[in-house]
């Protein structure tokens, strides 16, 4: 079949390396233009809607298009791609537009859809409060158009042939008939005939919105909180959906947080649990220097008034914070060093260690003396 067909591009007029986006909007506005329902006994619109409609099956189609754009319309013949464009009904074109656009056509008022945002805040902005500034997309009323999707308002708009305007279609007859949403105009009636350029006869564009949440101090994490109205906009004057906000307080990599109490696990090496220590902890409002007596034993607790959580939401009174000590036992020793220890060991007396002392007594108590006079704590 050489070809009295048009070229799918110029069909759409659009250039050949249109993306996916731009193949769609071409195809929406002149469907919309030629739609028989909006051209009632005019065969020549009908015949371009079937047209504009052939030419989006192939071009929206990356296989159907690669194929057109090596061999042209031969390469979509019948043999060849398993379809014959020309054979696709006006029924199933329309189906395909509805599919496509039919929840986007024109601008219905519609409540806006409730959105969730979570938010992500430190340790210390939970504990002290804080005010954060979210920003998130939404789709709402295109400003150009105030959510009509035509350009210059209600001039680019016209009376939607489907149901006459009335938004609604009645099928059946008699009691029996039935109301159904006209799926041309989704209701409002009308339809675009000259597209907003800004949102393409959608009527919607996204949007960035912003809200200031306010963290009360002594939030916890996972609380969550719904601000009404802030959700996705309203579609020409409807109500705004609401935000959803849930708190997520990320971990702390040095504390953590039992109710009001805040710990902090410090590792000190023996030397330093020994001879005591000048040491940087954490807080919440930064670091401190702490002071570690000398002959501190691990598992020992020091407390830090007040410098824990908030004993209840909204509550600026404080639990404490625990800075719990781990002699830190030191690994992969070489020669030289074990030979070190062997020797500081010795020159310790078993008076440095009144625990081991203890618990040598118990054994003798037990068992009666020992066999060997080995140093106290070497292990055979
Ligand atoms: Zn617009
Ligand atoms: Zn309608």
């Amino acid at each position: 079949m050489a070809d009295a067909r048009r070229d799918y591009y110029d069909v759409l007029g659009l250039p050949r390396n249109a993306d996916p986006t731009e193949i769609k909007r071409a195809y929406r506005a002149l469907a919309l233009r030629y739609h028989p329902d909006q051209n009632r006994d005019d065969k020549q619109a009908e015949e371009k809607f079937k047209e504009v409609s052939e030419a989006y099956t192939v071009l929206s189609d990356p296989e159907k298009r690669a194929r057109y754009d090596r061999l042209g319309h031969m390469g979509l013949s019948r043999d060849a791609a398993g379809i014959d464009p020309l054979a696709v009904d006006l029924e199933a074109m329309k189906s395909l537009f509805t599919n496509l656009f039919g929840d986007l056509i024109g601008g219905k008022k519609g409540k806006g859809r409730d959105l969730r945002y979570t938010l992500d805040i430190s340790m210390a902005e939970a504990a002290h409060g804080a005010s954060k500034t979210i920003r998130f997309p939404v789709r709402a009323d295109c400003p150009t158009c105030q959510g009509t999707g035509a350009r210059g308002g209600e001039a680019g708009l016209k009376v939607c042939a489907t149901c006459s305007g009335k938004g609604e279609v009645k099928t059946g007859k008699g009691i029996f008939s039935l109301s159904r949403t006209c799926t041309v105009c989704q209701g409002v009636g009308k339809v675009v005939v000259d597209a907003c350029t800004d949102c393409r006869g959608v009527g919607l564009t996204d949007q960035q919105r912003e809200y200031t949440v306010s963290i009360p101090p002594g939030t916890d994490d996972g609380s969550a909180r719904r601000i009404s109205g802030q959700g996705e906009p309203g579609r020409r004057g409807g109500s705004a959906g609401d935000l959803n906000v849930t708190v997520k307080i990320q971990p702390h990599p040095l504390l953590r947080r039992d109710g009001a109490l805040l710990i902090c696990d410090l590792p000190l090496s023996f030397t330093q649990a020994a001879l005591g220590c000048q040491i940087e902890v954490p807080t919440l409002e930064g670091r401190v220097d702490m002071k570690i007596p000398p002959g501190t034993q691990s598992g020992a607790t020091f407390r830090l008034r007040g410098k824990g959580y908030p004993t209840a939401v909204g509550q600026t009174t404080r639990g404490d914070l625990h800075i719990k000590v781990h002699v830190e036992t030191p690994q992969g020793l070489n020669e030289a060093q074990r030979a070190l220890l062997r020797h500081i060991e010795e020159k310790l007396a078993t008076a440095t260690y009144p625990r081991i002392e203890k618990y040598q007594e118990g054994l003798r108590q037990l068992f009666g003396p020992a066999d060997t006079t080995a140093t106290p704590i070497t292990k055979k």
